[in-house]
């Protein structure tokens, strides 16, 4: 098995083959192919099974083979295609730093925005334009009350770390996040969460914003 075999386009492939990475680890080997399939996906995932890469690799190759409406620019407020939230600052900084690696030379554009730190700087990057955004929800709810960001033409949506998110008490956060993305033709928008375990909290999470998903467990 090995990332040649699955669909993700020469310029992700290139950017795998830079990261050194030889062979998908189960989690991806599954993963992605039931992604770019266009399904809706629930999966077990710890830390250090691959799960970035797992959730980038499909996220950046539907992004660039995707035939998206113009999006506005010029206006002060930004429109992602992708959104991947995750529970902590460490964590999305983590994320941010190895979905550029896999989107180089892609024309794909990914930007961080966490708490406890100046959103200034994160404003000035969100400005220069946006495809996948890396985001904790409380920043996030920030930046959509400030109609910084517009989630109206999120294609992708990744939830990291699902359990952790929910014990940090952020479920109505994630629910306003959500809600606003509803908008645009239904059955549109691919979600993807990942989570180390499954109580009921998170299945009522899967079965709010998941539709006729694949449950993963390896
Ligand atoms: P994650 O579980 O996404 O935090 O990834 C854990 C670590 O494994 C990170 O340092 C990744 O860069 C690395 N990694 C992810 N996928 C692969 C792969 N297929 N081959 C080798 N290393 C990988």
């Amino acid at each position: 098995n090995t990332f040649a075999e699955i669909d993700l386009g020469e310029a992700v492939n290139l950017n795998i083959r830079r990261c050194k990475y030889v062979k998908p680890t189960p989690v991806q080997r599954y993963a992605i192919p039931i992604s770019l399939a266009g399904r809706d996906l629930m999966a077990c995932a710890q830390t250090g099974s691959g799960k970035t890469a797992a959730f980038c690799f499909p996220i950046i190759s539907g992004i660039m083979r995707g035939n998206f409406p113009q999006r506005p620019h010029g206006s002060r407020t930004v429109f992602p295609l992708a959104l991947i939230l995750s529970p902590t600052r460490e964590l999305s900084m983590q994320i941010h730093e190895e979905a550029k690696k896999f989107s180089y030379q892609t024309g794909v554009r990914v930007v961080v925005a966490y708490g406890g730190a100046p959103i200034n700087q994160q404003l000035r990057e969100l400005e220069r334009g946006v495809d996948i955004l890396v985001a904790t929800p409380g920043r996030l709810v920030d930046l959509l009350e400030r109609a910084k960001v517009s989630l109206q033409m999120i294609r992708y949506l990744a939830l990291d770390e699902a359990d952790r998110m929910l014990d940090m008490g952020f479920e109505p956060q994630i629910r306003r996040i959500v809600e606003q993305m509803d908008m645009p033709p239904p059955g549109e928008r691919q979600t993807m969460l990942f989570s180390a375990t499954f109580p009921k909290e998170i299945q009522r999470l899967a079965s709010d914003f998941l539709a006729n998903y694949i449950f993963l467990a390896v």
